[in-house]
């Protein structure tokens, strides 16, 4: 199943032959919570569980335990579900967070190394899922990937109106959708209330899924906050240019793949090696 590219897409396993050291740790550390280093190259001290028994959302496959985040991220996911659980009569499921200690995936995701990143579904779970269906879920696109539109039947005004409540968070920095998505929110916002679009922007893969990424709290001295998007709603020229001419998504997914198997691995920040060194 073609579900997306190498940024964010999740996986079934947690450890296999090939899994990093911060697939193998014990646990988080008890140390105080800190975001260190870059989305794509960091580590988490002090991580706080997702409680699997939240208001306003469900998580999805915890048995690969990537429910872990910054206690600033856990907050921000409790508060938007109970907000979509008042406002929209229905449960968020959430995907991957960050392991016990931040860290690289063996597959799955760059980011996500910091605690500050989420993937939230765009299946809206208005029925609660069996814990079953939680671990083995069935992802729903809004994207027709071959005609690069939206799923009219499946784009719901919810969906603009969760990623819309993230977005004027204050705590966000930026939030991933594919670039169908992103047009359809820019058709959908109105001329007086465009200022979160800024944030909104578009990535290949994240057409079943969004991802949410938080500014570094103010306490984790060592994390890196990624440069501000660029001024305006994002809805002119950089989106057009997402779209494909002749070649189709999936073609263009591999090409980027492949380039990105070439490069160097990073040399991660010299706070996060006790991490991985502490039982
Ligand atoms: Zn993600």
């Amino acid at each position: 199943m073609k579900l997306g590219l190498f940024f964010c897409l999740s996986t079934i396993f947690s450890v296999s032959i090939n899994a990093t050291s911060w697939e193998q740790v014990p646990g988080p550390t008890n140390n105080i919570s800190s975001s260190i280093g870059s989305y794509a190259n960091g580590c988490l001290d002090g991580a706080q569980p997702l409680p699997l028994d939240g208001v306003g959302y469900q998580v999805l496959r915890s048995k690969t335990k990537r429910y872990y985040g910054h206690p600033h991220t856990i907050l921000f996911i409790e508060k938007l579900s109970q907000k979509v659980q008042q406002e929209l009569d229905t449960t968020l499921l959430i995907g991957d967070l960050s392991l016990a200690r931040g860290g690289r995936f063996s597959s799955g995701h760059s980011s996500h190394q910091t605690g500050l990143d989420i993937d939230i579904w765009l299946r809206l779970a208005d029925k609660p899922l069996s814990y079953n269906e939680l671990q083995l879920p069935t992802p729903m696109s809004v994207v027709d990937l071959k005609n690069y539109q939206i799923l009219e039947h499946r784009w719901e005004d919810r969906h603009f109106d969760i990623i819309r409540y993230a977005a004027q968070s204050t705590d966000v920095a930026r939030i991933f959708v594919h670039p169908v998505i992103k047009e359809q929110l820019c058709k959908e916002a109105p001329n007086n209330d465009r200022s979160w679009l800024r944030k909104v922007r578009p990535w290949w893969g994240h057409h079943y899924h969004f991802h949410v990424r938080l500014v570094c709290p103010k306490s984790s001295l060592n994390c890196v906050n990624q440069a501000l998007p660029p001024q305006g709603d994002g809805c002119g020229a950089e989106l057009a240019s997402w779209k494909p001419k002749a070649v189709l998504e999936p073609s263009i997914n591999k090409r980027k793949t492949n380039k990105v198997k070439q490069k160097k691995r990073k040399v991660i920040p010299a706070q996060c090696q006790p991490l991985i060194s502490m039982r």
